[in-house]
């Protein structure tokens, strides 16, 4: 069964973004924290958690140094699921940036999720999306900007 993160566009299949970059979800997320913070939304709305992301995040996550803005007892963690054609339709939660670069390299193009997770109080969300870039295509290099005429 796939799990579904807060945050997560409901429409079926793949969402990529409109320009096939990376999608930030932190607007989103804090306004679900600031409602949940005047009382539009209670614990139950919001910490949902999937049992298989909590189990991901337990064995899987990534510390944030971030504390969890809902329990505000437990640092959150983050976890990475790559979804994409030839993958199980919940994803593949990957173990380290190493993995994930493995699936990057695919003749496929994969998606990639980042979620944060609070494993004591279920809070979830989606933290960014973005597309598996092919190994082959190098990024551009980065040039340092032109000087100013500052002396
Ligand atoms: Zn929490």
């Amino acid at each position: 069964m796939a799990f579904r993160p807060n945050g997560e566009p409901r429409a079926g299949g793949i969402p990529t973004s409109p320009d096939g970059g990376q999608v930030e979800y932190r607007l989103a997320r804090n306004s679900v924290i600031r409602e949940f913070h005047k009382g539009r939304l209670s614990r139950l709305d919001v910490c949902d958690a999937h049992p298989e992301l909590l189990r991901a995040g337990r064995n899987l996550g990534r510390p944030t140094g971030d504390g969890c803005p809902i329990c505000e007892q437990h640092e959150l963690v983050e976890v990475t699921f790559v979804f994409g054609a030839k993958l199980p339709p919940g994803g593949i939660c990957v173990t380290s940036q190493k993995e994930l670069r493995s699936y990057w390299r695919r003749e496929d193009p994969v998606v990639c999720y980042a979620i944060e997770v609070c494993v004591d109080c279920s809070w979830n969300h989606l933290i960014r999306m973005y597309p598996g870039r092919s190994a082959t295509r190098k990024p551009a290099s980065r040039r340092s900007p032109a000087r100013t005429g500052r002396s």
